[in-house]
């Protein structure tokens, strides 16, 4: 009885609150093509019910369209950032950070990633494949956002990263014994058949993609950041029991012994892998893994540390890590290992995603293949080619448009002023306010 009035309940609520209504066309100078990587000009897109109808110059205008002339912009698909941390952002003060955490309840918190999801669906990213947050407030969040309950972009969320006792994953690393009623993170475990039972329960409680530490990290404080913290026996059993539920997994991995494991074991993305040698690159290229770089993690990492805002603990591990991660990005394009961009947003903050792009070319990546690694790469990375990271008929009509020609000049992408969601237009900084849906 209590089943039939749930679902009669369901059945009532809309779709979504922010319905697409008529058909759009869309005119900008140009448009990226991300398959090919050139762009188009001029560049015309045609959305009709959420989706891209056609496109190009040819296309037919529908019947009481819309048009929307964006002028000298290029169109590109909604920018993909496959390393977000949605559900936090760092204070000014990290013993302060320390004491809130202790003190804010699960609501407190998910309502202080409602502004973080804006600023990054404002800043041209329409989809993020949320890379750790506790209490499954990513899940929240990727919901409230999907019923259009909230503005944000389109989530894939981990919910918490799975790792061993006092690794990197583990949030109760650094803490003294008793002071904590849950004194692990909710992704630690220990050994193959406990951690197989971590992922079951993510995904059994609305995880889309599995987040592992393979290794120690920069900000967590009793860790060395480069050795390896699974065995390869766990990450072979996570990987096992993910792929057989078609889930993706990333990789947090900075040392080159975990990494290897977690390549061996056949993850889908290592992610940050600041000491990469030459054989975790090798295998990689030919495993076909994507390397996430996350350049820009480093250089909020800077800052905090240039401001003097960094743990006494974190300080030799940041060093370590930023003397040789610049390094390992050179080698990793110019052998060809495929490039996929996320950013750890979270760990500086959100909205300044765009940032990578600069220091992926600076890296080595062509202005093309920087924007391609947003777009149709990482759409390949969280196996969503059918629907997204390229403006082609029948995708979702996720669209941003920057001024000007962003391969002459890649900062340009640090400008989107126009930015749709499956057909919704979030930001026109062109037109009048009212034209906007929020
Ligand atoms: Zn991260």
């Amino acid at each position: 009885m209590r089943i039939v009035l749930l679902l009669a309940l369901l059945w009532v609520l809309p779709a979504s609150a922010a319905e697409p209504s008529k058909p759009v066309v869309l005119k900008a100078a140009r448009l990226f093509d991300a398959k090919s990587g050139k762009l188009l000009s001029p560049g015309v897109l045609v959305v009709t019910a959420g989706k891209i109808s056609a496109v190009g110059a040819s296309a037919a205008v529908p019947a009481g369209a819309e048009v929307i002339e964006l002028g000298d912009a290029t169109l590109l698909p909604g920018f993909i950032d496959a390393h977000t941390h949605l559900t936090g952002q760092p204070g000014e003060d990290w013993r302060q950070d320390v004491i809130d955490r202790m003190q804010r309840t699960i609501p407190e918190r998910t309502m202080e990633a409602l502004p973080y999801a804006r600023a990054t669906l404002m800043a041209g990213f329409t989809t993020v494949r949320n890379l750790g947050g506790e209490d499954f407030i990513d899940v929240g969040l990727r919901n409230g956002i999907r019923r259009g309950k909230a503005v944000g972009p389109r989530i894939l969320a981990a919910t918490s990263g799975l790792g061993s006792t006092g690794g990197h994953c583990d949030g109760g690393n650094s803490w003294r014994k008793g002071l904590l009623a849950q004194e692990s993170g909710q992704g630690v475990a220990d050994g193959p058949d406990a951690f197989r039972a971590r992922v079951r329960e993510h995904l059994k409680y609305g995880a889309d993609v599995i987040k592992v530490c393979a290794t120690g990290g920069v900000l967590s404080r009793n860790d060395d950041v480069d050795s390896p913290q699974l065995t390869q026996a766990e990450l072979d059993a996570i990987v096992d029991e993910a792929h057989a539920r078609k889930r993706k997994v990333a990789a947090h991995a900075h040392g080159a012994e975990g990494a290897r494991r977690a390549i061996r074991a056949g993850v889908d993305s290592i992610e940050h892998g600041s000491f990469l040698d030459d054989e975790a690159l090798e295998l990689m290229k030919r495993k076909g893994t994507f390397y996430v770089p996350t350049a820009i993690a480093l250089r909020g990492v800077k800052e905090r540390y240039e401001k003097g805002l960094l743990a006494p603990e974190q300080i030799p591990k940041f060093k370590a890590a930023e003397a040789s991660a610049r390094q390992v990005l050179r080698k990793a394009t110019s052998r060809g290992v495929r490039i996929a961009f996320g950013t750890d947003a979270g760990v500086f903050a959100h909205g300044r995603n765009a940032e990578e792009f600069a220091l992926l070319v600076e890296g080595g990546l062509a202005p093309a293949d920087a924007l391609r690694a947003a777009t149709s790469v990482n759409a390949e990375l969280l196996g969503l080619v059918n629907q997204l990271g390229t403006l082609e008929a029948g995708k979702l009509a996720d669209i941003v448009a920057v001024p000007g020609d962003p391969l002459q000049d890649i900062r340009r992408a640090e400008r989107v002023f126009f930015v749709m969601k499956e057909g919704v237009i979030y930001r026109n900084d062109r037109a009048a306010p009212a034209a906007v849906a929020r």
